[in-house]
């Protein structure tokens, strides 16, 4: 067991009390939202402080490649929603039916592991800040308003309400900032339009796009706006919060069990976190299996096991992978006696010591077991049109592609139908025709994943400049 509030101890002895204090009850949330003030107080297990860490990854991963998509904000947070749905959910107080307070300390917890493990130089942290708080504007907007309400109400923003003796002496340049078409419309709305100052350094886009009125330091914020104060606020806070947790870092750094996994989600997020968006369908219904059932078959995970390992997987990640992979249904005992073995032997660590290769198209069309859906689910095309549409939807294969890749399976095609794929949901880098550029066809799972990182690492880079 590992004490969550050991390393705010020390944190606290070191004058850092302010964000990271101890508070006694720590261990239970009132409200949805949080600003995430105070650290976890309670016992955890070394797998909970890592899966918890690393789910919530995921979804940061996730928000940090529809920044690089250039996704719209609609599109961002419809993807953000359904990444929570399926790693880290979080409802609302009127939920019916589920465990809230074990919703809340994952939610914390992951947050608080993933400071510990990005405060580390500084685009860490600026990376960080910009993912977390878009998670949070995220759940902000989808909040039930009630909840919302009470949440704010709690917390101290340090606005300023202002007055109406004060609102009227400002009434022609507040006016110009209520909404309406006409000058009428603008000031019937002024009437029933709360204002609130602000420091003006503290909300620097409402600054930038002209939206407020600024007077002797303050920024004077119509209500409708509110939310970008409290955006702000989150951003300011956790930044400070970062900077500081750097400043203790060496203390954190005695606690060695902890340093493999920090340094493990610090370069997995540098890295763009090893996903299943960048699959083939063969690899993709594998990993959504074992997300799903916390268990694939033998040959299932003998071909995702090898072709995680040439994707980059390192031996002690891959233990660790398998073992929270199937968390809940098997015990860390029955792991270490039925799977550990299997997995050092495939990095040829066991037996005859050969380090297995990844298994390629053409095996994977002729494998009985966990083979390609293609040549699998030929048979039954309803199933693998909706494998298709559920899989890549949100990649831009639509209904409408379904036919041709349809053809091409009829006709036994599969590796053809697997580069249509490709082809549609790299469109931005590739035209039809070129599959995975210059004309190459899909041969080798790791061959369709690598070249799809290469895509989007090649697309990321220029705007990680700009930024
Ligand atoms: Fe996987 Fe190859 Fe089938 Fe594509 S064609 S799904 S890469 S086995």
């Amino acid at each position: 067991m590992y004490q969550a509030a050991k390393h705010s101890s020390k944190l606290q002895k070191n004058g850092l009390d302010d964000d990271l204090s101890l508070v006694e009850g720590s261990t239970s949330a009132s409200h949805r939202l949080s600003l995430y003030d105070q650290p976890p107080l309670y016992d955890i297990t070394v797998e909970d402080f890592e899966t918890s860490a690393l789910d919530r990854l995921r979804i940061l991963a996730e928000i940090e490649s529809s920044a690089a998509r250039n996704r719209s904000w609609e599109e961002t947070k419809q993807v953000t929603i359904t990444q929570c749905g399926k790693y880290l959910p979080l409802n609302s107080n009127s939920a019916l039916g589920i465990d809230l307070q074990s919703e809340r300390r994952k939610d914390q917890l992951g947050h608080f592991v993933l400071r510990l493990a990005f405060c580390r130089s500084e685009e860490l942290r600026r990376r960080f800040v910009k993912a977390e708080t878009t998670l949070f504007r995220v759940r902000y907007e989808t909040d039930d308003s009630n909840e919302r309400r009470a949440f704010l109400d709690s917390k101290d923003f340090n606005w300023i309400s202002v007055g109406s003796e004060e609102k009227n002496k400002y009434q022609a340049q507040l006016t110009h900032f209520a909404p309406g078409k006409s000058d009428t419309e603008r000031e019937n709305a002024f009437k029933s339009e709360p204002f609130y100052k602000v420091k003006w350094t503290t909300i620097p886009d409402l600054v930038d796009k002209r939206k407020v009125f600024m007077k002797g330091g303050f920024a004077y914020v119509p209500a409708r706006e509110q939310a970008s104060i409290i955006y702000a606020a989150f951003e300011e806070r956790l930044d400070a919060a970062l900077l500081a947790t750097s400043r203790a870092i060496p203390l954190v750094d005695e606690e060695t069990r902890l340093n493999p996994i920090l340094d493990n989600l610090a370069q997995g997020f540098t890295a763009g976190v090893p996903s299943d968006w960048h699959f083939p369908l063969c690899m993709r219904v594998l990993h959504q299996t074992l997300r799903r059932d916390r268990h694939i078959q033998h040959f299932g995970r003998l071909h995702y096991g090898l072709f995680l390992k040439v994707l980059g997987l390192k031996i002690d990640e891959a233990i660790i992978f398998w073992r929270k992979s199937f968390a809940g249904g098997k015990g860390s005992d029955k792991f270490d006696k039925e799977y550990r073995y299997n997995i050092r032997h495939s990095f040829g660590l066991e037996g005859g010591r050969r380090n297995y290769p990844a298994k390629n198209c053409l095996q994977l069309h002729t494998a009985h077991e966990a083979g390609c859906p293609y040549r699998q689910l030929e048979n039954s095309p309803e199933n693998l049109q909706s494998a298709l549409l559920s899989t890549y939807s949100g990649q831009g294969l639509t209904l409408d592609d379904l036919p041709e890749i349809m053809t091409q399976v009829k006709k036994k095609a599969y590796h053809v139908a697997c580069t249509r794929v490709f082809e549609i949901t790299h469109s931005r880098h590739v035209k039809k025709g070129e599959g995975l550029g210059d004309g190459e066809s899909v041969t080798h799972p790791n061959q369709y994943a690598a070249r799809s990182i290469e895509l989007e690492k090649d697309s990321q880079e220029p705007k990680m400049e700009v930024d």
